[in-house]
Formats: structure tokens, sequence, C-alpha cells
């Protein structure tokens, strides 16, 4: 069985072991869920992604409890389906996704989902950026996944509702990106009905463009939309392959959650990057499970560094980081 020691990450860590012993058929233990975190061990979205998980696989389950640090997941064969989860809270209905993906991928048939909780929240993509960054970058590798944002879902209330199709493949394609190098930034401001009146689109939009160089181009979309409570947030991209999201806080101007999101892309883009921060770390399993590739990253965050960790003790890959290019070949 692989061990795990969660002591090396937080929730990613275990997401990627469920994925990964869901698509190989090897069990795991896992010690010290999210030890390090103000909220140890196994929180609704956590334990939904391993619930999941272990029905998408008929999984045999010890430890599958709220607030548990230790867990064994013993699969057994990947079931392609219709399958509905609800998280009951406004945890991420992304991380989810995130975990079933790569076995679903990989069944024999189609699988439809439908994940109900949050749809943009703090320190996880929203479902727009999955939709327009992350599912782009994977149909260059042959995956075809069509995702829709039936219903957003802000914090603390959630009930957003995200349906995925998700289309089987065989083998992806080769792992070949290069930087960006497109000229325009497709841009999205969301935010809730009930804050229509203080105009929070546009003020998004205004902070975004105030503070990212003229010469780009902007395609803006915006978009009042019905929620259980009231949010707001940003995303924008180069060419569906470096993204980044902001989230609206009570604490900060619209103008400045705009400035905040035109910013850190600046940074992405200016680092010469493959992926932008958050695309990068989900991207890691299916560089390897592509056999071999590399991109280059602005920073190796944590993320990136425990998640290679994960997926070596599973695949028989080995990972090497140098000057924040990240590679990958089989042993
Ligand atoms: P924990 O609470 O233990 O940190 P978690 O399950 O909430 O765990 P992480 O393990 O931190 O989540 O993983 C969060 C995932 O969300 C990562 O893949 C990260 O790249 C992604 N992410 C975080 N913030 C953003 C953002 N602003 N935009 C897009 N993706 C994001």
């Amino acid at each position: 069985m692989i061990q795990i020691d969660g002591l090396i990450g937080g929730g990613q860590i275990l997401r990627t072991s469920l994925s990964l012993s869901a698509l190989t058929g090897k069990p795991f233990k896992i010690i010290n869920i999210r030890n390090k975190r103000p909220n140890p061990g196994l929180q609704n979205q956590h334990l939904t992604a391993v619930n999941a998980c272990s029905k998408i696989c008929n999984a045999d389950v010890i430890g599958n409890t709220l607030n548990s640090s230790e867990l064994e997941f013993i699969p057994s064969k990947v079931v392609s389906s219709d399958y509905r989860f609800d998280i009951g809270t406004a945890g991420s209905t992304t991380l989810v996704l995130q975990t079933l993906l790569p076995p679903l991928l990989f069944a024999n048939n189609k699988s439809v989902l439908e994940i109900i909780g949050g749809t943009a929240n703090p320190l996880a993509p929203p479902a727009l950026d999955i939709k327009n960054v992350f599912l782009k970058v994977l149909e260059k590798l042959g995956i075809d996944i069509e995702l829709e944002v039936v219903k957003e879902g802000f914090y603390p209330k959630g009930g957003g509702n995200i349906k995925i199709v998700i289309n089987p493949i065989k083998k992806l394609k080769d792992f070949n990106f290069i930087a960006v190098y497109s000229m325009e930034v497709n841009l999205f401001a969301v935010s809730s009905h009930s804050l229509k009146d203080r105009d929070i689109c546009k003020r998004l939009i205004k902070g975004f463009k105030a503070n990212f160089p003229i010469d780009y181009r902007m395609k803006v979309h915006e978009s009042y939309i019905p929620s259980l409570n009231p949010g707001c947030y940003i995303h924008a991209n180069i060419s569906n392959q470096v993204g980044m999201s902001v989230l609206g806080e009570k604490t900060m101007t619209s103008e400045d959650v705009g400035k905040d999101c035109a910013l850190r892309l600046i940074k992405e883009i200016s680092s010469g990057s493959t992926f932008d921060i958050y695309t990068a770390d989900q991207m890691l399993i299916y560089l390897a499970l592509s056999g071999s590739g590399s991109f280059k990253v602005s920073e190796v965050s944590e993320h990136i560094n425990s998640n290679i960790e994960v997926i070596e003790k599973f695949l028989g890959v080995k990972f090497s980081v140098e000057n924040n290019v990240i590679s990958c070949r089989k042993k």
C-alpha cells in the first residue's frame, strides 16, 4: 500500500492520491491530512471528494469522516456513469471535479457529473477559470470535456451547480506547450444581481484595465447572475492558457480587486511561464500521464512540490525542477 504523509501539503495531495489510486488501482494510506491547516483533517469539500471518488471506483474506505486525519483507500474498477455529488456547503465544486477527472477520463465510457456547492471560492479555481483555461489546455492534449456553470455559488451559502460531460480517452497527445504571445486578454467580470446597483462589473474591469499594459486588446464580458448570497469575481486569461481569477472581498474596493488581478496576471506573463501558477499544479498529473514534457512557471509553489512527490509515488515517472522549468520523464 502506498504511504502518503499529509504533512507535505494540504487538500491537494489527498485529491491527487485519490485520483491516481482510482486510476491505477493502487491502494494508499494517508496520515496527517491537512495537519498544518487551521482546520485540519477532512472538511466537507475533501470528504465529498473522498466519497465521490470511492463511489466511482467502488472503493473500500476507512477514515472517511469529517475532521478525520487518516484515510485508507482501496479502489476497485472505475465505472463510467451519470453521477451527482452535493458538497452540502460552499466547498469548492471544482476541487471535487479535479479529483474525479483522471479516473473517469480513462474509463470505458462517457460520464456526466453534476456537482453542487461553491463555484467561486477563495483559494480554489472558479468554475469559469476551469472552463476557460484548465479545460482548454487539456483540449490540446486531446481531452474532450464540456463544463457548464449552471449556477454560481458563493461563500457562505454555496448552492452553485456545475455540469460536466467527460468523454473518455485512451492516450493523451504529446505534451508540447509554448509560452503565450498573444496581445489579447479575455476578461470576465461576474457579479450577483443583488450587487448590480453598485455597478460592480464595470468597476472590476476599470481596475483591471487601469493597471494592465495599454497595448493589449481587451475582450470584455460582464455578467450579473442569480446566487443565494452576494459575490463577485474577475477572471482574465491570455490565449486560454495563462489565467488569473480574484474574488471580491468586503475589505477591498472592486477597483482594487480588478487591479490585483491585473498585477498578478502581469507577473505570470512577464516571467515567460507556460501556464499560470494555479493551472500549473493541476497540470502535473496530465504531464505525468502523457509520459514526458516540460513547462515553465513564474515560481515553484508548495502545491507544485508536494503534488510532484505524490505523483511520483503512483506513476512510473521522475520530475525535475530547474530554473522554474518543470520536466517529467518516464523512469
Ligand atoms: P487546504 O485547505 O488544505 O489548503 P484545499 O483542499 O482547500 O486545501 P489546496 O490543496 O490548497 O486546497 O488546493 C487548491 C487548488 O486550487 C490548487 O490546485 C490551486 O492551484 C488552486 N487555486 C488556488 N487559488 C486559485 C485561484 N485564485 N485561481 C485558480 N486556482 C486556484
